[in-house]
């Protein structure tokens, strides 16, 4: 069996579904499970009307639930005949009126808790999905949607539930399993679980693509497919590099360094359960189906090029850490992530010597409020409009004088910050947010102009 994963924009219309079936038609031999997010910034807009609800706004909540509820009604009567629409539309109406209930609830009391939250963002999830597998029966697909709450077994963390996987496994095989025999398509919502107590939760934003990486290691899929709006990953943004060039294969390792530089493609946690079964995961476009795609794999076959992708993230601040005082002191770094932890500020890139420490943050408002907190400990100052520059491919591990090529190219470029991070297999530092495409460019005529016909398309 095979999981295939469609994200938002794939099922975002009436359109999309369609071509999210037509796909699925041609993999019916492989015994597809169709794991759905939630239809384009559905989710958002739940958690949207959740908050509204939460601080006393009725009616902006039950708004915006008229906006879904009519999104929803208007795909249906587009993919479904009118026999079965009618039916459809009741079962709907049921589904909004519901929500309509609970938001209500939510504004009476007047607080909205993650436990609550959870519940009013799993109807992106649980409408997508029922919507998809009954425009797949009209179309002769044979499908049964499966409720993820009955399969997907969590702990009770709201909003950022983690799996727990023998359950889980355990309800797959029983579910899953013998519809797949019958020949039938089970449709699945992602990003959406329950606690054994069954308790609705969420397993964090993005984490359809999460949901489809479980799904497929406890059936012991051939393979996974992650459906999305573009043609796989690329040597670099487009956008930035007219040059870019789809990757044909990647590493896991590779594939998760690049993540934070494009979570848009590939939620890193996608990568884990999927590793540790030596499952190959594909990143597919719904818009251009017989593109091959990258394909990730445990490990990537040899590669004549140095790297398999430059990738850049803007935004960023650099926030330097002087002490001369805490020369030969121990405790000094623990003090300071202290106070990154207490502003719950994420750091990304760190370089450190003896009395200093540099470290990039994504730019956000709690910055002057962390400096402040630092600066109890010593000197700081901190600086917007940077930009975080890596490369990424398994051969820097093995191969000299890379650094030299890379910063011999750049070396009328300031660099801020440099880092080559314990795996290995990525070269990463810090420069000013203007010079992104030129620096981009240029690595990428270096270290891109002849192709390895077996990696790159
Ligand atoms: N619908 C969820 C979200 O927007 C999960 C997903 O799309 O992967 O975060
Ligand atoms: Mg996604």
């Amino acid at each position: 069996m095979i999981v295939m994963k469609f994200g938002g924009t794939s099922v975002e219309d009436a359109k999309a579904i369609e071509r999210v079936i037509s796909i699925v038609k041609q993999r019916r031999a492989q015994k597809p499970v169709v794991v759905v997010s939630a239809m384009a910034r559905v989710t958002d807009q739940l958690l949207a009307m959740a908050r509204a609800a939460g601080s006393g706004d009725r009616e902006t909540a039950l708004q915006l639930s008229r906006g879904l509820r009519e999104r929803h009604y208007n795909a249906a009567g587009e993919l479904l005949g009118t026999g079965v629409f009618t039916q459809f539309h009741s079962e709907l109406e049921g589904d909004f009126d519901a929500l309509d209930e609970l938001l209500r609830g939510i504004a009476a009391v007047g607080e909205l808790t993650p436990r609550t939250s959870d519940n009013v963002a799993a109807n992106g999830e649980l409408l997508s999905s029922k919507l998809a597998a009954a425009a797949f029966s009209a179309r002769g697909v044979d499908a049964t949607m499966i409720d993820s709450r009955e399969c997907l077994v969590t702990d009770g963390v709201h909003m950022r539930a983690a799996p727990l996987y023998d359950e889980t496994n355990a309800r797959l095989k029983e579910q899953i399993v013998p519809l797949l025999d019958q020949g039938r398509v089970p449709v699945m919502g992602g990003f959406i679980g329950a606690t054994k107590a069954g308790v609705t939760t969420t397993i964090g934003r993005g984490g359809s693509d999460f949901s489809a990486a479980i799904v497929g290691a406890g059936l012991g899929a051939e393979r996974i497919e992650i459906w999305t709006d573009v043609d796989g990953m690329m040597t670099t943004d487009p956008n930035l590099c007219k040059d870019a060039r789809r990757i044909k294969v990647i590493s896991f390792d590779e594939a998760a360094e690049l993540a934070y530089f494009g979570a848009k493609v590939l939620h890193p946690a996608t990568v884990l359960p999927a590793v540790q079964k030596n499952i190959p995961v594909y990143i597919l476009n719904s818009r251009n189906p017989s593109c091959e795609g990258t394909r990730i794999a445990a490990r990537a076959p040899t590669c004549r090029n140095s790297f398999k992708a430059i990738a850049a993230k803007k935004r960023i601040t650099i926030v330097d850490v002087a002490a001369p005082r805490m020369l030969l002191a121990h405790g000094f770094l623990k003090a300071i992530f202290e106070a990154f932890d207490r502003h719950k500020v994420p750091v990304d890139v760190v370089s450190t010597s003896e009395v200093s420490v540099s470290l990039t943050v994504d730019s956000n408002e709690s910055i002057p409020a962390l400096a402040a907190d630092l600066a109890k400990l010593a000197d700081v100052k901190y600086e917007g409009r940077k930009a975080i520059v890596c490369l990424v491919g398994e051969n820097l591990r093995e191969t000299p004088g890379i650094a030299a090529r890379v910063f011999g190219e750049l070396s009328d470029v300031k660099i801020r910050m440099i880092s080559q991070g314990a795996s290995e297999i990525n070269l990463t530092f810090v420069i000013e947010e203007q010079d992104v495409p030129s620096v981009i460019q240029r690595l990428h005529k270096t270290f891109f102009s002849e192709l390895d016909p077996a990696v790159f398309a």
